[in-house]
Order: structure tokens, then sequence, then C-alpha cells
């Protein structure tokens, strides 16, 4: 049932010892870097003072922006030969920001992913096919090691390639993945092209969602699709990659290792902590990594921290799914909007296929929203009147979510535009 049991279900009052003494340390290995050298010294703080979780609130957030300006060299702690890996995050645009970890680093992280797996159940003599993508990206190379660990056969056969997914579900009978939840989606209406059933034709039991925010709704659809339980999955590079948070089985909010991280929820406009249960961005700091320390890293992604023990007995603290991110959230005639509000609505609704998009557009200085969604065939094809009265309700429903009424257009399925990667939800035009 645990991985690691002593620490899994460490009493709080230890755990709390364990992230003093972690800290300080953690606090001075930050100082033989350059960019906390800086920041400590400008800030006249003290390092020596910093010794409990609650005294992180006297040092300023790194953002993302820090982590970029401070490329190549700003946030290492180690001398360079101690190095054995480097992982960067996606960075479409600019300079990416780049981690580096020693060998103990990486042993760490892969004990950590492999608790995860234990967690929900993954064992010595699963077969695991890991669907994310291999290289830079940490959802690849990160949840390999932690499979490896366990001892279950490792496929890695990397992100995309749909066939070649399906032929090894197929002829490996896997029985756990790791997948983008939107590809998850899109994977499933190409096996039914192939005439498969993916309850039927497959062997699978648990797979592991990640890499992008997903709603409740979407996870059970896949759950109902594939006839296996899913699990959420969260990590970013900058943490390490996947392994940061993770559900256990009882699926109530996701366990954050909290020997390896302190966390922190604070609102995204005034910086103050959050009480549990109010949503906030997260922020971590790494206490348990020899390369690169991170103190008090703003995630930009959102959610509550749930304070109440979990029924599992861990006693790391849980966080919700995360909501979205502060920068995907749009603002649409003044309303805060999240794609993930839209997500919920429409995974939630049976005749709704399995992809959507929001566009965003200015006409003769009015923003409008559109929101496509594909249908499946079985209801696009079918009887006009009653095409149209789903289109009403889709826009009633979005409308008590969201607040504003967006223009409704169904779709073929198949039609919209899709990616084997993360997908992108919204396509927002106002500002070209
Ligand atoms: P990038 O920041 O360039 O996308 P990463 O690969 O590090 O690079 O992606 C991490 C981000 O992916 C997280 O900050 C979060 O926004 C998103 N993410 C990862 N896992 C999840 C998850 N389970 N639920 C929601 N969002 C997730
Ligand atoms: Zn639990």
């Amino acid at each position: 049932m645990y991985w690691e049991k002593d620490l899994e279900t460490l009493p709080r009052e230890e755990l709390y010892e364990l992230q003093k003494q972690r800290l300080q340390k953690t606090i001075q290995n930050a100082m033989r870097t350059p960019f906390y050298r800086r920041l400590f010294t400008r800030e006249g703080i003290n390092p020596e003072k910093i010794k409990t979780p609650e005294d992180l609130r006297y040092i300023p957030f790194t953002t993302k922006e820090d982590l970029r300006q401070g490329f190549p060299f700003d946030f290492l702690a180690v001398p360079l030969e101690e190095i054995v890996r480097l992982h960067s995050s996606s960075g479409t645009t600019g300079t990416p920001t780049v981690i580096y970890h020693t060998k103990d680093d990486l042993d760490r992280w892969t004990n950590q992913v492999a608790r995860c797996l234990y967690m929900v159940g993954v064992r010595k003599n699963d077969i695991f096919q890991n669907m994310m993508s291999y290289g830079l990206f940490t959802g690849g190379l990160g949840m390999h090691y932690g499979a490896e660990r366990i001892g279950a056969l490792t496929i890695p056969i990397g992100a995309g390639n749909s066939k070649r997914q399906i032929w090894f579900l197929k002829h490996f009978k896997s029985t756990v993945i790791h997948i983008i939840p939107s590809y998850a989606l899109l994977l499933s209406t190409i096996i039914r092209g192939e005439g498969l059933d993916p309850r039927r034709d497959f062997n699978l039991r648990i797979i592991l969602l990640g890499a992008e925010p997903h709603s409740e709704e979407t996870r059970r659809r896949i759950e109902d699709i594939y006839g296996a339980k899913a699990y959420n999955s969260y990590g970013l590079s900058e943490m390490n990659g996947p392994g940061g948070a993770f559900e256990c089985l009882y699926q109530n909010g996701m366990h954050i290792w909290e020997d390896y991280y302190i966390v922190e929820i604070v609102n995204p406009d005034t910086l103050e902590p959050c009480p549990p249960g109010e949503p906030g961005e997260i922020v971590l700091t790494t206490i348990f990594r020899d390369a690169t320390p991170i103190l008090r890293y703003r995630t930009r992604d959102v959610a509550a921290l749930i304070d109440e023990p979990c029924p599992c007995g861990r006693t790391h603290r849980r966080i919700t799914r995360i909501q979205g991110r502060t920068d995907d959230m749009f603002i649409f005639r003044g309303v805060n909007i999240f794609p993930m509000q839209v997500e919920k609505v429409l995974m939630n609704i049976p005749e709704v296929g399995t992809n959507y998009r929001i566009v965003l557009e200015r006409k003769e200085y009015e923003d409008t929203m559109r929101v496509e969604v594909e249908i499946k065939p079985e209801f696009f094809f079918g009887d006009l009147q009653k095409l149209e009265r789903l289109r009403e309700r889709i826009a009633d429903e979005l409308r008590a979510e969201i607040l504003v009424t967006p223009e409704v257009v169904l779709v073929e399925p198949g039609s919209l535009p899709t990616q084997e990667g993360k997908a992108q939800r919204v396509f927002d035009f106002r500002r070209l």
C-alpha cells in the first residue's frame, strides 16, 4: 500500500521538523547560487534567520522570468561536474528555463515518482506504456525511471504516433499508461476508427493523466472510455516534473510530498496566503534538491489547499485539481474566465465529442467569444432540430457557469485542430 510507509505517514509534527532541517540546508545551498546571493544581499535578509517554513515569508517570490534571466547558471548551487542531467520547460517563446540535477537529485526524484506510482497500485508485474514525450520535457524520463524503479516493464514509446500506440496497447496488453488528457480523448477516437474497442481489446487498468489542466468530468469520461481508473498527476519542470503532486486511490485531491517541497497557496493579486479551501496560486520551495534550489516559486497554477486528513493515511497535505493557470485565464467583457470552466460544462454533456476550442475576437470594438464544440457523429448527423436544441442547451449551461453568453457553434467530429502535446484551448485574436 505504501512505497515508504514511515515517510508517507510521518506524523505532521515530525514532518514539520524534517521540513525545518531540510529548509535550513536548502537556504545554505541557495547561498551558493549567484541569484539568491544577490537577492538576499539586496533585500538585506540574513540567511541564518530563515529557519522555519513560516520564515519563508521574508523572502521574495521567484518567478519564471527570474529563471529565464538567470540563464544559464545563476541558479546553480553545485560545481558543473556534479551535474548529470538538465531538463528544460517547453518555453515556446524566448529563453527556456533550465533545471540541473545531480546524481542524487535524480535518485530522489525517481523515488518520488515511484512513491506516486506505487500509491495508485502500479506494481512489478505491470506493463507501463509511457506516452509522454522523451527528451527535455520531464514527463517522459521522469515517469520512466520511477516506473522502472518499481520494476514495471516500462515501454519508452514517447508521445504521438497513434497507430503505433494502439499496436503496443493491443499486442503488449499494457496495463498502465501515462498520457496527456486531451490526447487520451483524441486517441480513443482513433482507436474506434481502427475498429477497436478501448475496453474490450485492451487490458488497461491504470491511466495517469498529467501535463495539462483537465476537469473532473474529463477524467470520468476517460475512465469510462477505457474502462480503467484515471489518476491526476501534477508537476512542472522547475519542481522536477512528475511526482510533484499525485492523487491516491481515493481520487480526492493530490498529495504534495511535503518532505520534498514546502507548499504555499497565495492570492495572485495581493500575494497574501489563502486559507485552506480558497483557491490561489501554488507557490513551491524545493527542500530536497541540491543542484537547483528554488525558493517560493510562483507556479502560476491555481488550486486550493485541502487541510483535512486523507483516509489513505498519508499525512502529506493535498491540493485540489488545478483550475487553470493565472496566465491562461482570460477576461471577457470584464468577467474572469478559466478555460477549465468551459471544459467542465462541455464534458458533462453526453452528446459532446472529444474536442472543443474557444475563439475570442474583436469585431467593431466589441469582443466576441465563440465556443466551437465537436459533437459525436450519431448526434451531429441526426435530426437538425434536435441539434439546434442541443446548441441552445450548451449555451445556457455555459452561461450558468461563466456568466456571459458565448456564441456556440457545433461542428463535425474531427474537424477542430488537434495537438499531440498539450492542447491549446483558447485562441485569442483580440490583441492582433
Ligand atoms: P511549461 O510551463 O512550459 O508548460 P512544463 O512542462 O514544466 O512546462 O509544464 C508544467 C505545467 O503543466 C504546470 O505548471 C501546469 O500548468 C501544467 N500541468 C502539469 N500537470 C498538470 C495537471 N495534472 N493538471 C493541470 N495542469 C498540469
Ligand atoms: Zn490519500
